[in-house]
């Protein structure tokens, strides 16, 4: 192949061609300036492959395809059950190439291959196959006003897209973006996390045959400073859409509003999980451990925060301890009776050790965990052990601040009032969760939580359908669902006089 291509062969054995080049109208190019971004597998600590990153320059070539594709009538004038089409082409190709995304995902992130491939690669065919039946589906109104005017509104492109997504779900971040942006006729350029910057080199080439017209789709990966600072500011970008943490989703609008972009926020959360003494403790106790520890603890999401009512806190602790230990099996995250990987670099892990000396520093209580694991193949890689602090209280660190980690705070309340003052005592809102059997709590406090999704019963249970983000320092927007059209989509009104002059 080129020299933006290299073969490689996975640590499960599969041999595959690794593109390395920016994915720009249909076609592979070199960083301007040669600039790198290697990839570290996070098990190993070894180095994957080095892929080109963008410059300022590179993101000037992107947007200028993307802008080229969106006034091309071959995509702007398309048909949109064709477009529909096109979509759900690119979901069948997915699905095709499942086992080859997932490997991956998993060689670059860390994620254990099972997770990858039944959960990250099933959400992400699912996602674009789910938008690609919305795009011949997205119309205006005819509004009724006097006789002698006809008035109408469009749902049109909001135009040029910049997407920043996280690495946490690499490709699943990308479909969350893609679809309903590509479903609403815009044009994108996406760029992926410089932690894990393969997979969606792989999906790239699926863009092209699933039949896209060039610079629809546009992919590059480059760092957040360089190449995401650059789109945030970019006078020819109309949206920009970013996930990840707080303080850089605070950058980022501020260098958008300089072109009064619009703008989708995704960012952190410390969500709260209460469980109330009625609740069904099994079922609070396996849901809790995946609302935390599934995915290393990399979610936005992750109920972080479990809030026990101090007549069962005992005995929900202990149960947990038990889940975690029972469940929460590290290792290669190629086997398959892995549930914990490594995290996804060794920023991430000495940010997860960091905060478990903040926590003993503060005085909570050590319960489980608390360390790095160096029991998996050669000794390296940046695996913890799942921790979990108990009698914390909400002026700690480890309370307030998202840790983005296998590590979780178990905190007691005594009555629902007290549950809602500690659950909405932080700067975030993104999700929540309520584990009771009293039907008319459930809703009461559901309404009462400061937070974008709550969940009855369950964590972490997310679904493309169902309308996705935050309130306060969570985001801005949302996306996933019909909700999710909003966010890629302007309204435009058209007056028409079927009167005579005044
Ligand atoms: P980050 O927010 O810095 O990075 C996310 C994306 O933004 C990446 O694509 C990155 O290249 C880009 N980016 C970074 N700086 C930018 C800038 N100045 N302008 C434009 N784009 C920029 O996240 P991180 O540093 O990788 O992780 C730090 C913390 O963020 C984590 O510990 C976690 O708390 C949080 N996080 C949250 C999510 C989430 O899903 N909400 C995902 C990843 C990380």
């Amino acid at each position: 192949m080129s020299n933006l291509s290299i073969a490689l062969t996975a640590p499960n054995g599969r041999k595959y061609e690794q593109p390395t080049g920016l994915f720009i109208n249909n076609e592979w190019h070199a960083g301007s300036k040669n600039n790198k971004i290697t990839s570290i597998n996070p098990s190993d600590e070894s180095e994957i492959v080095s892929v080109h990153a963008a410059e300022p320059e590179d993101v000037d070539k992107a947007v200028a395809a993307a802008r080229a594709a969106f006034r091309n009538p071959e995509w702007r004038d398309m048909a949109s059950s064709d477009r529909g089409e096109l979509m759900y082409k690119l979901g069948q190709l997915v699905e095709a190439n499942k086992e080859l995304l997932a490997t991956v995902e998993t060689w670059d992130n860390g994620k254990p291959y099972q997770v990858a491939l039944n959960e990250d690669l099933a959400e992400v065919a699912g996602c674009i196959k789910y938008y690609a039946g919305y795009a011949d589906k997205i119309h205006g109104q005819v509004i009724d006003t006097t006789p002698a005017k006809l008035a109408y509104t469009i749902r049109e492109p909001v135009g040029v897209c910049g997407q920043i997504i996280p690495w946490n779900y690499p490709l699943a971040m990308a479909a969350w973006k893609l679809g309903p942006a590509l479903a609403c006729g815009n044009t994108v350029v996406i760029k992926a996390a410089e932690q894990t910057p393969l997979s969606i080199l792989v999906f790239a080439n699926l863009i092209k045959e699933a039949g896209f017209p060039p610079g629809v789709v546009n992919i590059i990966n480059g760092y957040g400073r360089i190449a995401g600072a650059a789109m945030a500011q970019h006078p020819d970008i109309d949206k920009v859409a970013f996930t990840g943490s707080t303080v850089t989703g605070k950058e980022i609008m501020k260098m958008a509003s300089a072109t009064m972009k619009n703008i989708t926020l995704e960012t952190g959360g410390k969500s709260p999980l209460i469980v109330f003494n009625d609740a069904d403790m099994e079922q609070a106790v396996r849901w809790s451990h995946v609302g935390i520890m599934s995915n290393m603890g990399q979610i936005c999401t992750a109920t972080s925060r479990i809030l026990v009512q101090e007549s069962v806190y005992d005995t929900f602790v202990t149960a947990f301890k038990k889940q975690v230990e029972t469940v929460s099996q590290i290792g290669d995250p190629f086997s398959d009776s892995t549930f914990q990987g490594p995290q996804v670099t060794k920023a991430q892990y000495d940010r997860v050790l960091s905060y478990i000396e903040a926590g003993k520093a503060d005085g909570a209580t050590l319960a489980l965990g608390g360390e790095a694991y160096k029991n998996v193949g050669n000794g390296k890689g940046f695996f913890v052990t799942p921790t979990v602090f108990t009698h914390v209280k909400p002026h700690m660190r480890v309370f307030r601040e998202e840790v983005f980690g296998p590590f979780v705070v178990i905190v007691s309340f005594t009555d629902e009032a007290d549950a809602l003052a500690k659950a909405n005592d932080t700067t975030y809102g993104l999700g929540s969760a309520i584990f009771t059997r009293d039907i008319v709590r459930a809703h009461r406090v559901a309404r009462k939580i400061e937070a974008g999704m709550v969940w009855i019963n369950s964590s972490q249970d997310s679904d493309f359908r169902i309308p996705f983000g935050g309130v306060k320092q969570s985001g801005i927007g949302r996306e996933l669902g019909e909700e999710g059209l909003k966010a890629y989509s302007n309204v435009k009104a058209v007056h028409v006089n079927l009167g005579t002059w005044l």
